[in-house]
């Protein structure tokens, strides 16, 4: 009971079956294992809470990078490696101020699903911002992530979108770049991106494969705009 009492202490499960007895003694020990199996439920929660995004129930960014720059280290060289997609709701912020937030909510929240319902075991989806979701597709090459991409598009776009007597539907663009040779995650996911920007320019509702020089356009001229 004592070496039980310090584990508690200590934030530490603790060890053994709870005695069966009714005397003090087994009650104070049945209260240990109790409130031991309460701290790891807490502890389970609090660690989900860390990796899950809330309102898409998808993996989050945190744990989204964390967990595919640590796969990334694995990851053998030659074809079919691994590729990203970028997707991300066009007119967005229409759907907000036409409907309000609760529904543009409930986009978040379809694209989600229509983005789970689509992808492989191996592949994580995860909530990347605001409207922005990334996919990570493991020993996949460009031309499978381009049909992965499609495929959430077409299903998005075929979506209807019911909240009471609203309906509406609305469509993404997304960015898709495969691994290169002495590549990094983070730059991986800046070409995704930049085909991402390159989709939305051309029209949006579209996919864009990112080139191996893929680059956002240069920020330069913004920055001389500024006062
Ligand atoms: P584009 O087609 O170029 O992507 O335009 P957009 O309107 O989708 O893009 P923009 O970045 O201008 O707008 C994104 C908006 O998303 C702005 C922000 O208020 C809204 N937003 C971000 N997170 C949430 C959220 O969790 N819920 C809701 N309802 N809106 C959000
Ligand atoms: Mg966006
Ligand atoms: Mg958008």
């Amino acid at each position: 009971i004592t070496a039980n009492a310090i584990a508690l202490a200590e934030g530490k499960a603790i060890v053994g079956e709870p005695s069966s007895g009714t005397d003090e003694l087994a009650l104070l020990d049945q209260t240990f294992h109790k409130m031991s199996s309460a701290l790891k439920q807490a502890l389970e929660q609090e660690a989900k809470l860390a990796r899950v995004d809330a309102l898409s129930q998808l993996p989050n960014r945190f744990y989204f990078s964390e967990t595919v720059v640590e796969s990334s280290a694995t990851m053998q060289p030659g074809p079919k490696r691994f590729c990203i997609v970028i997707c991300d709701i066009d007119k967005f912020k229409l759907i907000n101020d036409r409907f309000g937030h609760a529904v543009g909510d409930e986009a978040i929240k379809l694209t989600a699903q229509r983005i789970q319902q689509s992808i492989r075991d191996s592949d994580i989806a995860a909530r990347w911002g605001g409207e922005e979701f990334i996919v990570s597709l493991p020993k996949t090459d460009v031309a499978g992530a381009a049909i992965l991409a499609e495929r959430i598009r077409t299903s998005i776009m075929e979506s209807t979108l019911v909240y009471g007597d609203i309906e509406l539907s609305f469509t993404i663009s997304c960015g898709v770049a495969e691994l290169l040779p002495d590549e990094d995650i983070e730059h991986l996911i800046q070409r995704a991106d930049a085909a991402l920007y390159r989709a939305k320019k051309d029209g949006r509702n579209r996919i864009m494969v990112a080139t191996s020089d893929e680059r956002l356009p240069s920020t330069s001229g913004m920055m001389q705009a500024l006062p």
